[in-house]
């Protein structure tokens, strides 16, 4: 495994994390989760993302990673950069959901709980909620920092002039931003805009998720919707309407090159995000050990020559 430097930070993050937003839930098998678990940590992945609502049921990732953690993992806390975040409705009413100060401080304590965890490495503000003051959820950051319940904070989904306002606040309360956490890959580009910029001038790391657009940018779809796919699942986030005629051309256009490179499309997607020197680590999802095992091989390759850089743009223009 390689590391990078989180932004300006003494940090250090693997290229490749492990999130758990699927397959990590009651409905998902706990052996596949503690084996796909296990091989990461074994593989050098240190860094584990959740959220306070993965599942299903809401919660249910934290509950089993905290599992994981006690019976396989013990002894190795110290090895380990685990996050959580609140921002999106976890319970009913209003205090579950957003960015109030009554919420987060709540949310992070349940985490905390089902997790069995003292403190969070990194804990995030999981969407800019527009009906909050931003002043009022970054001092919740700090506070938690304060109260020695994370060691670092991060920011997900923010517009740019709300990221900036965020960072100036955090910065002024000697509690930099560590990470700002966003969707990015060969398909969504948004956080090149002005994202990426912002995160430099500030020396704040950028971390990915659904680098493979939710496993799109794999073979999995090539030939129409596999049943045990994401897009198949009902609870699934992934839409079948999402993966259209269009997007299976650039796939396979994608799959090709991929094959002349001698990667799968997996690890070539990877591999691309990987290249660009603002991404400080991808967060995979993953639902089998096989799936795993073939993204931990992008690392081997992420060098890219003008010409494939040239021909990847012209395939996804
Ligand atoms: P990916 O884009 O990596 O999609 C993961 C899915 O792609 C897997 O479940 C699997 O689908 C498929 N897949 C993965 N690897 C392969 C492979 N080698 N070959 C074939 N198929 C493969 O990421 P996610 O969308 O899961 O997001 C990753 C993490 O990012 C989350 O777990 C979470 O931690 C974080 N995240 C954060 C958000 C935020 O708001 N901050 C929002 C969303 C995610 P299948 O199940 O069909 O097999």
């Amino acid at each position: 495994m390689k590391y990078n430097f989180c932004g300006n930070s003494g940090l250090q993050l693997p290229e490749i994390s492990l999130g758990l937003w699927h397959n990590f839930g009651d409905v998902d098998s706990f052996e596949m989760a503690t084996s796909m678990i296990l091989h990461a940590f074994e593989s050098g992945i240190t860094h584990f993302d959740l959220a306070n609502n993965y599942g299903p049921p809401p919660g249910s990732a934290e509950t089993n990673f905290g599992k994981i953690l006690a019976k396989d993992l013990k002894g190795h806390r110290d090895e380990l950069i685990i996050s959580s975040k609140a921002g999106h409705l976890m319970w009913d009413g209003p205090y579950g959901d957003g960015g109030s100060r009554k919420y987060i401080m709540a949310s992070i304590d349940q985490s905390l709980r089902r997790t069995g965890l003292e403190y969070f490495d990194i804990f995030y503000s999981h969407r800019y909620d527009p009906q909050t003051p931003v002043e009022e959820t970054m001092q919740a950051l700090v506070d938690i920092v304060r109260q020695g319940k994370a060691l670092y904070v991060g920011i997900s989904k923010y517009p740019p002039e709300k990221l900036i306002q965020a960072y100036n606040i955090l910065k002024s309360q000697h509690v930099p931003c560590l990470i700002y956490q966003d969707k990015y890959s060969m398909l969504v580009r948004e956080p090149e805009n002005e994202h990426m910029d912002i995160n430099e001038k500030y020396g704040v790391g950028f971390i990915a998720f659904s680098p493979l657009a939710q496993g799109v940018l794999t073979n999995k779809y090539l030939n129409g919707i596999p049943e045990t796919s994401r897009a198949h699942k009902s609870h699934g986030f992934l839409q079948e309407s999402e993966i259209t005629p269009e997007v299976i051309k650039k796939v396979k256009a994608l799959n090709d090159l991929a094959g002349q490179r001698g990667q799968t499309l997996a690890e070539m997607a990877l591999a691309w995000l990987l290249h660009n020197k603002h991404v400080t680590s991808v967060i995979v999802g993953t639902s089998s050990l096989n799936q795993l095992k073939d993204n931990l091989k992008a690392t081997d390759n992420s060098h890219f020559t003008g010409e494939e850089l040239a021909l990847i743009e012209m395939i996804l223009a």
